[in-house]
């Protein structure tokens, strides 16, 4: 009974379709995924339709930048509701910033006299959450390029010529915007990046877990922060992080965690539901002066 709930989509920088996602998640026998590409949920209903058909238990999720002191950290809010309007109108924001960043780094490229235009970036995408990822296969595309690898060491890696930053709320925002959401904030791969240093202020801002497996984790960093995990009495979670064959061979099956970790995500979930539940009764009978 293993999980993984860390995957992306063709919906942002992942190349599966969700069908071909769910395919892959039952070739590896997994009972449970969730899906958490990046500002966006538009792959889950398709993908939960997938997972239902395959006896997969399907989480929705979805990946968000933020950043505290000014390191970059990813957050992973799971079970949100879709549906949420503060979430919606957040999701579109998000993605128009991620469409204009695009056109800028398009820019930069002309400027550089590469002949790149954003509509190839687009047509490649072909989706709501496009990234650099998008502008680097559409270089190799347009035979600009001759790898996804040199598109990023020449242009788009963190400052090279065409790189431009990205919009990134702050961690503080990112966890109230997932729990306004009814989601569980969750800080993904923390051994990426520097940001141990910012743990505890996350934790203070009420984060709820901990990514402690993943694929660029070693063992002594999963180890690491499982006791982190424990201290502070964060729930664990683990995935792939796979974005199907974008960067090179699929991830998806390399890290499978122990369903029981789904289960303590899960009632996590619920109890908070149930808390959520009594406290807008409490507020509507204070409300209404019984
Ligand atoms: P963005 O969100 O637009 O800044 O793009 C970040 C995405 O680009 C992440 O999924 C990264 O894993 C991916 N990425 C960063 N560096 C590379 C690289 N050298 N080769 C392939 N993908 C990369
Ligand atoms: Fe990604
Ligand atoms: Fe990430
Ligand atoms: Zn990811």
């Amino acid at each position: 009974m293993l999980a993984d709930l860390h995957l992306h989509t063709c919906f942002s920088d992942g190349t599966y379709t969700p069908e071909e996602l769910a395919a892959e998640a039952h070739r590896n026998a997994l009972k449970a995924i969730a899906l958490t590409d990046h500002d966006t949920m538009e792959g889950c209903p398709r993908l939960a339709a997938a997972c239902e058909q395959l006896g997969i238990e399907f989480i929705p999720a979805c990946e968000f930048t933020a950043e505290l002191d000014d390191i970059e950290i990813h957050l992973i809010g799971y079970f949100l509701d879709s549906q949420n309007e503060r979430l919606k109108v957040e999701l579109v924001r998000f993605q128009e910033v991620r469409q204009r960043r695009i056109r800028e780094m398009v820019e930069r490229l002309n400027g550089l006299g590469v002949p790149l235009r954003s509509e190839a970036v687009f047509r490649l995408a072909n989706c709501r959450a496009p990234g650099r990822p998008h502008v680097a296969r559409a270089l190799v595309a347009e035979g600009l390029c001759s790898s996804l690898d040199e598109a990023f060491d020449r242009f788009l890696k963190k400052g090279k010529p065409a790189w431009v930053p990205k919009f990134k709320m702050s961690a503080l925002e990112a966890i109230d915007l997932i729990h306004q959401a009814g989601g569980l904030a969750v800080l993904a791969h923390p051994g990426l990046n520097r940001t141990d240093e910012v743990i505890p202020q996350v934790i203070a801002a009420g984060l709820d877990g901990l990514e402690c497996f993943h694929t660029k984790h070693s063992t002594w960093m999963t180890e690491h922060y499982l006791q982190i995990a424990e201290a502070n009495r964060l729930l664990v979670t683990g995935g792939s992080d796979c974005h199907g064959m974008s960067k090179g061979k699929p991830l998806i099956g390399t890290i499978k965690v122990p369903y029981q970790y789904v289960e303590s995500l899960k009632d996590a979930y619920h109890k908070r539901a149930v808390d959520n539940g009594i406290m807008l009764v409490q507020r509507a009978v204070e409300n209404s002066g019984v």
